[in-house]
């Protein structure tokens, strides 16, 4: 079989770390494998570089596609304001000595076996770190699984952003000219949902002036069941951001139950009445859940692809898995409830993973919120960030672009960075 230059670089540094072994300098040669190329998967990558490359690990990551994609820039790429490319990195770029990749799907952890099968191979490990990620969650709500769109990934967001525009296109070059095609509707206002309105008010826009469209016939819902907006900011900032999206001629509905979904209408119940509101242009956002292999490979301990972590993010039982991103639901030792899942602390659990493998960390993982930040388009938004540092208006949204550049950096490095052309 032919070898690749990653896997020449491996054999030499599996010939030094054997040779390590004859003089009595170190026991073992881990094989780790890292499953996901998300920002969990890379900032474990990240940490275990140095001990690849001295042959004290080798590390094979297996990702189903060829680059790891920005999923906090997705709602940017869904409303057509950005290329997908602008928000990809070809692992090519991440591979170091003693690391291999291997494009592939993982379809099976077998952990008895300490096996991850995938479509074409079979991979034994003696770590295993699982960050697959997250999978749209329609609560078995009736029609929306089939019929509205997800910001799941980035084929999904470019369907959402084809979507958009061919809808446009459609209601300009019709006759009957249906409203519906220039409605969308939003399921979920949490973060992606709010940060995607925010991305329409540009694009609708955009779209109204390429295609001799009135913007005033353009409708635009964001719903949620939820009673309160953005629960996370104070009520002035979530207040700022109702007022900044209906401004711009979007509507909120709070407090609305959604009770399904056609292919151009959802249906929503609000002081106990029900309501259908249309649109050719549905997407869900209301709900994510871990990923589905979770489930399988850990039927007694998974609900909804998340895994109550040990403190130190390893399976209860297994000291050689670890779980990191959103397929972890990490509970701190005094607290009740898991962290929420974002790429924050996604980072972290990478970098505390990647050290603890390489015998930098022995402590509890400890995660450290440094505040949230919603965006709303490319020149507005609101922030509350570490030490009670608060922005609204470009400030905020100009913050959320620093806080993407330095994230970018942590999960690669600086000639990535810059190629990719990611830093301000
Ligand atoms: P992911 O980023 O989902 O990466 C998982 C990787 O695993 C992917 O590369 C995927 O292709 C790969 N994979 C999945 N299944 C398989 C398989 N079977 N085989 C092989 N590979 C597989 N968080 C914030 O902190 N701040 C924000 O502003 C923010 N904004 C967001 C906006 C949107 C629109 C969305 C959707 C999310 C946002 N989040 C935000 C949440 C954040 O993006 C997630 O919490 C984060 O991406 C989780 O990282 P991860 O590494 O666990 O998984």
């Amino acid at each position: 079989m032919m070898k690749t230059v990653a896997a020449v670089e491996m054999a030499a540094a599996a010939d030094k770390n054997t040779k390590k072994q004859l003089k009595g300098e170190i026991n073992t040669m881990k094989n780790v494998v890292i499953l996901g190329a998300g920002y969990a998967g890379l900032t474990t990558l990240k940490g275990l570089k140095k001990a690849a490359k001295a042959g004290e690990v080798k590390v094979t990551l297996v990702n189903k596609n060829s680059y790891h994609y920005d999923t906090v820039n997705l709602h940017e790429v869904s409303a057509g304001n950005i290329a997908s490319r602008d928000i990809c990195i070809d692992i090519k770029d991440l591979v170091s000595p003693g690391v291999e990749f291997i494009q592939d799907e993982v379809i099976k952890i077998d952990t008895e076996k300490k096996l991850v099968l995938t479509k074409k191979h079979e991979l034994d490990y003696d770590v295993l770190v699982v960050g697959l990620g997250f999978q749209p969650e329609t609560f078995g709500i009736e029609g929306m699984a089939e019929n509205a769109l997800p910001i799941a990934n980035v084929n999904a967001a470019e369907k959402i952003a084809a979507t958009l525009e061919d809808n446009f296109r459609k209601y300009a070059t019709s006759e009957e000219k249906d409203v519906k095609d220039i409605s969308v509707i939003v399921g979920g206002t949490g973060l992606a949902g709010m940060e995607f309105l925010g991305e329409l008010v540009h694009r609708k826009k955009e779209l109204c002036s390429k295609y001799g469209i009135d913007e005033k016939l353009v409708k635009i819902y964001g719903l949620d069941a939820a009673p309160t907006l953005l629960p996370m900011f104070s009520k002035e900032y979530s207040d700022y951001a109702r007022k900044y999206l209906e401004d711009n001629g979007i509507e909120i509905i709070l407090g609305a139950g959604i009770k399904g979904a056609t292919k151009d209408s959802f249906t929503i119940e609000v002081d106990g009445e029900r309501k259908d509101l249309y649109a050719s242009t549905l997407v869900w956002t209301a709900g994510v859940r871990g990923n589905k292999l979770m489930d399988e490979a850990f039927p007694e301990l998974a609900k909804r692809g998340r895994l109550v972590t040990t403190q130190q993010l390893t399976v209860p039982g297994h000291d050689e898995i670890y779980i990191v991103g959103d397929c972890a639901a990490f509970i701190e030792t005094g607290q009740e409830r898991p962290y929420p899942t974002t790429a924050q602390i996604a980072n972290q659990m990478g970098a505390y993973v990647g050290a603890r493998i390489s015998g930098k960390q022995v402590g509890d993982f400890k995660y450290i919120n440094r505040g949230v930040v919603c965006s709303l388009g490319h020149k507005d938004g609101i922030a509350d960030v570490m030490g009670g540092k608060k922005a609204k208006g470009f400030k905020a949204a100009k913050l959320k672009k620093i806080i993407e550049a330095k994230a970018i950096y942590e999960l690669t490095d600086f000639v990535t960075a810059l190629k990719n052309q990611r830093i301000l």
